[in-house]
């Protein structure tokens, strides 16, 4: 059941953003350029990250607490880490959950398990709040751009449209995938895919510039061949091939490979329930646990799994 109270405008609501990382920051940014809220009330239990926003931001004001977001915003937006960080702002000590306005609109864009996004959505709704997931494809860049896609599952096609006031300041592509749990379930998987092809891409490329290639010109030849993914066209892990991604600097902002490690550890989770082989998913779940336990890589984006192939 959806909330009339909901239905009236976005655009007279106070707005809070909790998680003001790699993603939120940026996400952050463009929602108050863009929407011009009423209000807009950011939160990140590193108060350093918040009070960098505000000072970018004049008009955001930072609060302490998840609960201090709720009793003053009628429209949330949480990017956080995991599932457990995503539980402790919503239900722990200071959460969400005890200070929600009834008839808000609450939207999690961190990528965690569906059971968790179905479990917190059906508490909230017992505080009359509807909250829907909103995981993102796009990385840093994209959430700069405000070019992500919002993949989103929500118990009504009403609210998806609702929430599309929000989030079209943020993506581009705005999809509804189903029920509360889908925008989990199609984020995934895509991003399974993308830890696969990761490191297919990296064994490539090192297996190239081991035998001698310049890596510039075989990173032209794959993505003009067949072999041409997202990891060698946009994100390519060699370093030097191209400008402004990750592996041309140090492996440093991007997307942390403890976090590929997380969302391969889903994929394996939700692969064991409905019982479906993911053989190729289950191994890169392993070698993602490997690079981000390996000293000097814990910090690393994702695609330093190509550095990491010749660290022994
Ligand atoms: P991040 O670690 O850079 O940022 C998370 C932020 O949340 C940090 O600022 C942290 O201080 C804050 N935080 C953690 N626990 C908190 C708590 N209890 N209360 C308040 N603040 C808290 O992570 P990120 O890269 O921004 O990713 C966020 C989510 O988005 C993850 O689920 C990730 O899988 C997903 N994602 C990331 C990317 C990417 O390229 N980085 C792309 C798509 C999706």
């Amino acid at each position: 059941m959806f909330h009339l109270r909901c239905y009236s405008t976005l655009k007279r609501k106070t707005i809070g953003f909790i998680g003001l990382g790699q993603m939120g920051y940026p996400m952050a940014s463009n929602l108050i350029k863009k929407f011009q809220p009423e209000g807009f009330i950011v939160h990140d239990y590193n108060k350093n990250q918040a009070l960098n926003f505000q000072k970018e931001h004049k008009e955001a004001q930072v609060v302490d607490s998840p609960l201090e977001v709720a009793k003053r915003c009628q429209v949330i937006i949480t990017m956080l880490p995991t599932g457990k960080h995503v539980r402790s702002v919503y239900t722990g000590e200071n959460g969400l959950l005890q200070g929600l306005q009834p008839g808000s609109l609450v939207l999690d864009s961190s990528t965690i398990e569906p059971t968790t996004s179905k479990d917190l959505s059906s508490i909230l709704k017992g505080k009359d709040v509807n909250m829907l997931d909103t995981p993102v494809s796009g990385g840093t860049l994209g959430a700069q751009a405000g070019t992500l896609t919002f993949m989103v599952g929500a118990d009504s096609p009403e609210l998806f449209e609702k929430s599309k006031e929000v989030l079209q300041h943020m993506g581009k592509n705005l999809v509804f995938c189903g029920t509360v749990g889908n925008g989990q379930i199609a984020k995934i998987c895509n991003n399974m895919m993308l830890g696969i092809s990761m490191i297919a891409a990296s064994e490539t490329m090192n297996l190239g510039v081991q035998m001698g290639m310049d890596p510039k010109l075989l990173a032209g030849i794959l993505n003009t061949s067949t072999g041409r993914c997202w990891s060698t066209e946009v994100y390519n892990p060699c370093p030097g091939v191209l400008p402004n991604v990750p592996s041309s600097r140090g492996y440093t902002g991007g997307f942390g490979v403890s976090l590929m490690a997380k969302d391969m550890g889903l994929a394996v989770n939700i692969a064991d329930q409905s019982k479906a082989p993911v053989t190729l998913g289950a191994v890169a779940h392993q070698i993602f646990n490997k690079v981000m336990t390996t000293k000097g890589y814990e910090d690393k984006d994702f695609s330093s799994v190509y550095k990491w192939l010749n660290s022994k």
